[in-house]
């Protein structure tokens, strides 16, 4: 059996190359997670297509079977090859968060979809697919446990793509309830948790030494995040991975982070204003504590990517020099700017609904760049310009400059990474097709 398996290409991805070709991507994890979940009895040739750094065209494709695991940004790209290759009769599986947050938007456009982690039901789809009898739906296993479960093969993406293939995940899901968050809504707020010892037992295999961890908080349970960063210093590896703010305030597990080779972090800041944080259940976040937090972290040698988000209902026209200047003074490694997306049944999306505020529902538009809602107090092309400022003023020479001098870690990682940025905060225009917002041609 012929098994293609397709990451579609979201709207960054929209030209040749993308904004940040290969300089900045790593290997993502979906696709070769799934071509490992194949039951080892099934004779299955394996293609994987990550459309993020190759073409495809639908017309060449010879498959049994197709799947593609799908963003709300990446879902129109996602449906336009189904089309085709149903029309070629080719079966189409379609799964992701996008189908797991509207699982009655993408059934239409497939033979088959996947709601919820895959683990259990994708290989359970693929026996029934030999077997002649698919169902149309395959939901999420009650009890989902990711203990023994197969590692992912790696060796299936394409070499000399990407930075790294040295991706990892220990944990899924987050007990945060951040109201315009894709986590909570699609897959509730229980982690779930690889066995430390089978993550380690990953890494060693590959002889990793700078990894990635692509897990959306590693440290959603603290005992679990604990060992697993106990488990990590005998390995020697560099890490980089995402946490809540929270961590600074909790400097032994912090400690320990840094102790088993923690050297990035990703966090999201959201808003440097009180009330927006409050109102989107994102509280436990204090801006008046941020700067303390990214010295804090420069203590430990840690380079921090602080993620900021426009278009919340108490920002004003002023707040994004306000917050790109903060970025500034606070010595931010790298910002990085964001439109807040009301990603489909969210908390936001329902409430914006409601109020009779959202602007399209153009899914391609839906990837943090677009403004696809009515602020509340600025205009949809207020936003759109703030937000390109925000990121020209903290990319800027001079403030890369002061940014650099205010942290002093990571030299070569970190220039590269802010060049990268700077290209991308000049060249956002070139990527943008809301022209019914911007005014451009
Ligand atoms: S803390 Fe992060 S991952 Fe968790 S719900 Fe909030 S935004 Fe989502």
């Amino acid at each position: 059996m012929r098994l293609v398996l397709i990451s579609p290409k979201g709207p960054l991805y929209r030209h040749r190359g993308g904004i940040f070709k290969k300089n900045l991507r790593y290997a993502p994890l979906t696709l070769s997670t799934l071509a490992a979940l194949v039951p080892p009895e099934m004779d299955v040739e394996i293609t994987i297509i990550d459309e993020g750094v190759m073409e495809v065209d639908a017309a060449q494709i010879e498959a049994d079977l197709v799947g593609m695991t799908v963003i709300t940004g990446t879902a129109p790209r996602a449906y336009a090859l189904a089309r085709q290759l149903r029309n070629r009769g080719i079966p189409v599986v379609l799964g992701g968060p996008h189908i797991t947050l509207i699982p009655e938007d993408a059934q239409p456009h497939a033979d088959t979809i996947v709601v919820g982690y895959a683990e259990e039901s994708w290989p359970r789809l693929l026996r029934d697919f030999v077997a002649g009898r698919m169902q149309p739906r395959y939901d999420q296993a009650a009890g989902l446990s990711l203990a023994g479960m197969p590692f992912p093969k790696r060796e299936l993406m394409r070499r000399g793509s990407y930075i790294t293939t040295h991706v990892f995940e220990a944990t899924r899901a987050c007990i945060h309830r951040c109201d315009f968050c894709v986590v909570p809504t699609a897959w509730g707020t229980k982690p779930l948790q690889k066995p430390v010892e089978e993550v380690v037992a990953d890494i060693r295999q590959h002889y990793a030494k700078r990894i990635i961890f692509i897990d959306l908080n590693l440290i959603a349970d603290r005992e679990y995040a604990a060992q697993l960063f106990e488990a990590l210093i005998p390995l020697k590896v560099s890490w980089f991975g995402l946490s809540t703010t929270l961590l600074g305030r909790d400097r032994p597990l912090l400690e320990l982070a840094a102790r088993s080779g923690c050297s990035g972090l990703l966090m999201g800041f959201e808003s440097i204003t009180p009330a927006n944080l409050k109102e989107s259940k994102k509280g436990f976040n204090s801006p008046g504590a941020y700067k303390e937090l990214v010295n804090l972290l420069h203590q430990y040698k840690i380079t921090l990517m602080a993620c900021f988000t426009f278009g919340m209902d108490h920002d004003t026209p002023d707040i994004f020099l306000k917050t790109a200047k903060f970025a500034v003074d606070a010595a931010i490694d790298l910002p990085r700017f964001a439109i807040v997306t009301p990603f489909p049944n969210t908390g936001l999306y329902k409430r914006l609904m409601e109020e009779g505020r959202i602007l399209t529902h153009d899914w391609e538009l839906y990837d943090g760049q677009h403004v696809v809602f009515q602020p509340a107090q600025m205009s949809a092309q207020e936003l759109y310009r703030g937000h390109e400022q925000a990121w020209k003023y903290a990319y800027s020479w001079g403030n890369i400059a002061r940014r650099f001098w205010g942290a002093r870690i990571q030299m070569p990682v970190w220039m590269v990474t802010n060049l990268g940025y700077r290209f991308y905060a000049h060249h956002l225009h070139d990527f943008y097709n809301c022209d019914w917002i911007t005014g451009r041609s």
